[in-house]
């Protein structure tokens, strides 16, 4: 059976970790900084002498190719992002993009021929330094100027960046791909949750990155005297948020298994030792990987916010913050890496993903599915990330294989 060379690919690892290395034993490689750029020319190094041919697009995102003997065969994408969040973990995005790179590399020794090119990417600013999910995005021609205008990390930043790494935002503009010439999309990534550990698993085979829902409840009652109203003539705004929060998180674990709701703020008004709270605003996030679902977990959740706040004699105003779509993945792409891990004979379990990944973008525009391998503790965005080499090599091995039944069904 093929498998990658586990020791060139654990001595990628260590080369990478020392680009950016922080004192805590993490990685600092903020998108274009001069450590993600340093990043950037080290893999392209790497893709030059494994005599794979090297490619830079107008978003910045840097390529390692196999290309196959028809050239308007289709493109087999697979990657991650080299970019970290400052202070962060040497395994989200690295392990995915060398695990790529080692995949394209043993391909290329075992001088198989295939029917598509192979392509390794690494998406520019996934962690959202500047725009977040940068890269991807402009591949899938889901960039526009308002986007560019107004960048998370801010303009000044993002101007900045792009000079330092010779770019532009009309080039960003133009590294839109044609769906047409992809066949698929893979990413392998460190779990960033203890699942799979604590399942004893080897891989969890991601079928959709949740969608997000947010909203703003402000509970408004009376603020009033804390010694002299009595008890039961309260309009407390916070007791009603208070009950509102504990009963969410029931609702959420007993109904919508595995979503997850989140109260993150809480403003009490007027906010004093001695006033009975009037107002309150309260941050309300709650996600999961199905729209469908996410309808239903909206209305019980605002339904029980209206009945806790009728309870206690409040009024209840709901506005909507934000909404990010659920991203299903390609069941053709899924598949594919379970057929892998059945192969190498790993322990796997299909699970969502908690967290935003350039996958979700690439999925609107071609078959896309991401695995994950084990991060224990479940640290990510930490320099105490860890994942064992065995589970990096399985990574890489489940990469190579779901390459290859891919590229086979393409015959
Ligand atoms: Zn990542």
């Amino acid at each position: 059976m093929l498998h990658v060379n586990a020791q060139r690919l654990l001595a990628d690892m260590a080369a990478l970790a020392e680009i950016g290395a922080t004192p805590e034993g993490g990685v600092s490689r903020p998108a274009l900084s001069p450590a993600d750029l340093a990043g950037r020319d080290w893999f392209r190094q790497q893709v030059e002498a494994a005599g794979l041919t090297f490619r830079q697009d107008g978003a910045g995102n840097v390529s390692a190719i196999l290309p196959a003997a028809d050239p308007t065969a289709w493109t087999l994408l697979c990657g991650s992002h080299l970019d970290s969040v400052p202070d962060g973990g040497r395994f989200d995005g690295a392990l995915g993009t060398l695990a790529a790179l080692e995949a394209l590399r043993t391909i290329r020794e075992a001088r198989l021929t295939l029917p598509v090119h192979l392509e390794a990417i690494a998406f520019t600013d996934e962690e959202g330094e500047l725009v977040g999910l940068l890269g991807s995005q402009a591949v899938a021609g889901d960039l526009t100027p308002e986007i560019l205008a107004h960048p998370r990390g801010g303009r000044d930043k993002l101007l900045a960046g792009l000079d330092r790494a010779g770019l532009s935002e009309t080039s960003l503009l133009g590294a839109r791909r044609d769906p047409d010439s992809l066949l698929a999309f893979v990413e392998m990534h460190i779990e960033q949750g203890t699942r799979l550990l604590d399942a004893g698993l080897d891989l969890g085979v991601v079928t959709a990155i949740v969608g997000i829902r947010s909203f703003w409840l402000t509970f408004t009652g009376q603020a009033a005297h804390a010694g002299t109203t009595p008890l039961a003539r309260r309009k407390d705004a916070l007791w009603g948020a208070a009950e509102f929060i504990g009963r969410a998180r029931d609702l959420v674990a007993e109904q919508f298994d595995p979503g997850v709701v989140n109260c993150g703020i809480l403003h009490a008004a007027p906010g004093a030792f001695n006033i009975v709270p009037g107002r309150v605003r309260l941050a309300l996030e709650f996600r999961h990987g199905s729209e469908a679902t996410l309808d239903t977990m909206q209305s019980a959740l605002l339904a029980l916010a209206e009945n806790v706040a009728a309870s206690f004699r409040l009024a209840l105003n709901i506005e909507e913050a934000s909404r990010a779509i659920a991203a299903p993945l390609g069941e053709r792409v899924i598949a594919a890496l379970e057929a892998a891990a059945d192969h190498l004979d790993l322990g796997h379990t299909r699970l969502l993903s908690f967290a935003g990944h350039d996958t979700q973008v690439m999925s609107r525009i071609v078959p896309a599915a991401m695995a994950f391998v084990p991060s224990v503790g479940g640290l990510s965005h930490n320099p105490a990330e860890f994942t064992p080499d065995d589970d990096v090599i399985h990574a890489a091995d489940v990469l190579l294989h779901t390459l290859l039944i891919l590229a086979e069904a393409a015959r």
